[in-house]
């Protein structure tokens, strides 16, 4: 697959990314797998992984301002 952004290639890794659900709150979600360019550091979110990223926000309380969460495969 290759980056929309520069052309480069992307590759698997796994990363903490950041998720706002709501106007003052925000779920970081540790251990997310996704695809990053090894040339611009562009990442993408494959469709199954952000399938389960939103049942994981639908999970959270929404009036937590910040909530750290791992990503279980
Ligand atoms: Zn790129």
């Amino acid at each position: 697959m290759k980056c929309h952004n520069c052309g480069g290639e992307f590759e698997s890794v796994t990363t903490d990314l950041p998720f706002k659900t709501g106007a003052h709150s925000i779920i970081i979600i540790k251990d997310l797998p996704v695809m990053q360019c090894g040339n611009c550091n562009e990442y993408m979110i494959e469709d199954q992984v952000m399938e389960r990223v939103d049942k994981i926000i639908d999970m959270t309380e929404k009036n937590v301002e910040v909530e750290v969460l791992r990503f279980a495969a």
